[in-house]
């Protein structure tokens, strides 16, 4: 299978002005499986242009009824092709093929769930002081909304952007990461063929330039971005020189908090399902878990154990638990955070070279890997490694986890373990994150809202706050009088 996909503009595939292209890499075969295009500038500008005209035209006066016709039908053709869509995300990504498949599935949900709102969005009339003014706010798109996400989960990640953005009205241009760009290209093609019109949905890919460009044009209203905080940084800088509002939703160095009364079996299943599934390339990861000294002898040995069994190999293999990580760049970074961390103090029950480790001859693996009796302090315990590394630490009281959980820069998500539900209420209340679990652990449902705090970003995206994030209210107040007061008074 070789791949060779041009920008998607205006309902058509359209050449890039340029003549560069991008590799397309399997991560478990790692060889080449197509190419993409780079826009540069001026592709962009066709890209928004055709939104923009898309917009004027058709989207913004498309009842909210028949919006919501159209996402479900849209839905219905991407559940149609959910294995399809998955085999190619498996084959960008080297996600589980069984991961990726929900992934698709909940891709498709969130059309649904937008849909049902597409013909519901409504403002309130306000009774003023005034009773001679009648006073009303109405929802209103932005326009033209620009959608940046990143390569471990293209479709649910841009679901949660899209799927409301269009709900609300607006039309997008999409700008995918140049790792995993391939999914997002044959999605937007079933737009056309669910009869939306053309310009709705548009996707430039690119590395380098192109985001910036996306941000920087002028008829972009609403940026949301999801990746590395470098990157965030960056958009926001771009958004900020033309006061544009901006999701963003980051890294993470997210607290799993197990207390002594947990239930122990599922504790320590909930801490190898956040860390390790996904290869632990999810910004949510569970990637410090903090464990309460009573059991921490026993979850070390436990989660080291269990992190030797782990099986890698084929992504597509229904019995396989750990595909490879996503692309070189990555693969070389963990390794090299996994050699540092070794020669740093931290304690390694599992990793590299580790007893029964058994990693694939081909294919950018990193074995599961434990480090015990980690500090706050260290470098593993401050950044995001964004792959399958668990750091545990232990501490002593409540006080304590909750302190060494919200020493962080981030704060997007966290879990708590514990049989005691008082405790349970109390700790997620001093929790400083955007998204806490009890007695689970990276459970995701369309209904409810997902963010960040701190260096996680801001903004919410799924639920009726994901929905919000691509309205603006206007509000209107009309003068009923039959006469004008006097114009140098106050006027309220
Ligand atoms: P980033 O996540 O930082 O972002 C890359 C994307 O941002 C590209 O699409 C790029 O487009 C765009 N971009 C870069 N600069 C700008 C700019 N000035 N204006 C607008 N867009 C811009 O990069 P990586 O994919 O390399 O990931 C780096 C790290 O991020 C990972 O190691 C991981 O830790 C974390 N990450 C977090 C994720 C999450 O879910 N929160 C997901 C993926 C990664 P272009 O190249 O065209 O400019």
């Amino acid at each position: 299978m070789n791949l060779d996909r041009g920008l998607w503009i205006d309902h058509e595939e359209v050449s890039a002005q340029g003549r560069e292209r991008l590799a397309v890499m399997n991560p478990y075969s790692q060889a080449q499986w197509g190419t993409v295009a780079v826009a540069d500038a001026a592709d962009v500008d066709r890209a928004v242009a055709s939104a923009q005209r898309c917009f004027d035209t058709a989207w913004s006066t498309t009842s909210g009824y028949q919006r919501g016709r159209l996402l479900n039908r849209l839905a219905d053709l991407l559940d149609a092709q959910a294995e399809r869509f998955a085999e190619l995300e498996t084959r960008n990504n080297g996600k589980l093929y069984k991961e990726t498949l929900v992934q698709v599935r909940f891709a498709a949900r969130s059309y649904r769930y937008y849909a049902g709102y597409a013909d519901k969005i409504h403002g309130e009339y306000l009774p003023l002081d005034n009773p001679q003014m009648v006073d009303f706010t109405v929802y209103r798109p932005f326009g033209v909304v620009a959608l940046i996400t990143p390569w471990n989960s293209p479709m649910t990640i841009l679901s949660n952007k899209l799927a409301p953005a269009l709900a609300a009205g607006n039309c997008a241009v999409i700008k995918p990461s140049e790792f995993a760009p391939i999914t997002t290209l044959e999605f937007a093609m079933l737009f056309k063929e669910a009869g939306f019109p053309a310009g709705v949905v548009n996707v430039v890919t690119g590395a380098g330039d192109t985001g910036a460009a996306l941000v920087a044009h002028p008829k972009v209203r609403k940026v949301s971005f999801t990746g590395g905080n470098l990157g965030g940084r960056k958009v926001m800088e771009g958004a900020a020189v033309r006061q544009v509002p901006v999701t963003l939703e980051l890294g993470g160095k997210s607290p799993n908090i197990v207390f002594a009364d947990a239930d122990i079996p599922r504790a320590v299943n909930g801490a190898i399902a956040g860390i390790f599934a996904a290869g632990g390339q999810t910004c949510i990861a569970g990637s410090r878990l903090l464990v309460q000294r009573p059991v921490y002898v026993q979850m070390v040995e436990e989660l080291g154990r269990r992190a030797a069994l782990i099986r890698q190999g084929d992504p597509m293999q229904p019995d396989t638990q750990l595909g490879p990580v996503a692309n070189a760049p990555q693969h070389t970074r963990i390794l090299g955070v996994i050699e540092k961390t070794r020669s740093g103090g931290a304690r390694m029950v599992a990793g590299p070279g580790g007893a029964g480790q058994q990693v694939p001859e081909r294919g950018l693996f990193v074995p599961a890997t434990v480090f015990a009796d980690v500090r706050n302090d260290m470098d593993i315990a401050r950044h995001e490694v964004f792959g399958p590394v668990l750091a545990v630490l232990p501490f002593d009281d409540e006080d304590e986890a909750i302190r060494i959980a919200n020493d962080s820069e981030f704060g997007l998500a966290g879990g708590i373990w514990t049989q005691n539900i008082a405790r349970a209420h109390r700790v997620a209340s001093r929790l400083e994150c955007g998204n806490v679990w009890i007695n689970t652990y990276r459970m995701g449902a369309v209904q409810a809202p997902f963010g960040g705090r701190k260096g996680s970003g801001f903004g919410r995206e799924r639920g009726s706050e994901g929905l919000r994030a691509y309205l603006t209210v206007q509000n209107v107040m009309v003068n009923t009088a039959e006469t004008d007061d006097d114009p140098f008074s106050i006027r309220t």
